[in-house]
C-alpha cells in the first residue's frame, strides 16, 4: 500500500518515512501544503497522513479542497499537543482520525491499519485468503501446507495488495501505483517479474493472468 506523507518538520518527516516503510508501506513525503493538495488529487494513495501546520497552504485547507472535489482519500490529521479545537476541525473538514503530536510510531501505525481496514471493508485484523495468511507484522506468509515463506519489502506489498483486492481484476498499472514510491523506476515489466517471484514462493495457481489486462489473485473474478 502507498501513502501521501505531508509533513514539514524536517526531523519529523523524514522519520515518519522510515518507519512507515520499515512497516512495509511504499512512501511519498512532501513538506508543504500546495504539493501536497496535488500529490493527493494526482496519485492513487490507499490514505494519507496530513500535518495541519503547514508552508504554503494550511493542512485544514488542503482536506477541505480535496472532499470538496470528490476526493475520499482516507486521512489522519496530525495536530498539536492539547488543541481540542484543531481535532474537531479536523474532523469537521472530512479527517477519518488525528492524532495529537507528539505521538508513539506503534499509535500512527495501530490507528493507520485499523482505518485501512475500516476503508476496505475488513472485519478480520489478519489477512487470510485462499489458504495463505498473511503476517503483516513480520512480512511473511504462511501456504496452506504451513510452511512460512519469507517475503522482501516489494513482495509483501505486492502480496499484500493482492490479497485485500483478491477475486478483483487488477492491472499492472494500478498495482504499480500502490506498490512503488512515486520516484520509483515503474517499468511494467518489473511488476512481471515480481509477479513470476511471488508466484514461485506461493505457488503458480493463485496469480491467474488475464492477457492485455492484469493479473487476478485467488481466483473468482468475474
Ligand atoms: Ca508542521
Amino acid at each position: 500500500m502507498r501513502l501521501l506523507l505531508v509533513e514539514d518538520d524536517p526531523v519529523l518527516g523524514p522519520r515518519l518515512r522510515q518507519d512507515l516503510r520499515h512497516a512495509g508501506y511504499a512512501v511519498d513525503l512532501v513538506n508543504n501544503g500546495i504539493d501536497g493538495q496535488f500529490q493527493g488529487e494526482e496519485e492513487s494513495y490507499d490514505a494519507a497522513i496530513l500535518d495541519l501546520g503547514l508552508p504554503g497552504r494550511p493542512g485544514l485547507e488542503v482536506l477541505q479542497n480535496w472532499r470538496n472535489s470528490g476526493i475520499a482519500l482516507p486521512v489522519i490529521v496530525l495536530t498539536a499537543r492539547d488543541a481540542w479545537h484543531e481535532r474537531v476541525d479536523g474532523l469537521k473538514a472530512g479527517a477519518d482520525d488525528y492524532l495529537g503530536k507528539p505521538f508513539h510510531i506503534e499509535e500512527l501505525l495501530a490507528r493507520l491499519d485499523a482505518l485501512l481496514r475500516r476503508s476496505q471493508e475488513r472485519t478480520q485484523t489478519q489477512l487470510c485468503v485462499a489458504g495463505l495468511i498473511l503476517d503483516e507484522e513480520h512480512q511473511c506468509v504462511t501456504l496452506p501446507s504451513g510452511e512460512p515463506v519469507e517475503l522482501t519489502g516489494t513482495e509483501f506489498r505486492l502480496l499484500r495488495y493482492m490479497m485485500i483486492n483478491s477475486g478483483k481484476l487488477l492491472s499492472k498499472s494500478r498495482l504499480t501505483e500502490h506498490v512503488y514510491e512515486g520516484d520509483a523506476d515503474r517499468d511494467s515489466n518489473v511488476i512481471e517479474a515480481y509477479i513470476k517471484r511471488l508466484r514461485q514462493k506461493v505457488g503458480r495457481s493463485l496469480i491467474e493472468t488475464r492477457r492485455g489486462q492484469g493479473y487476478v489473485f485467488g481466483g473468482d473474478a468475474p
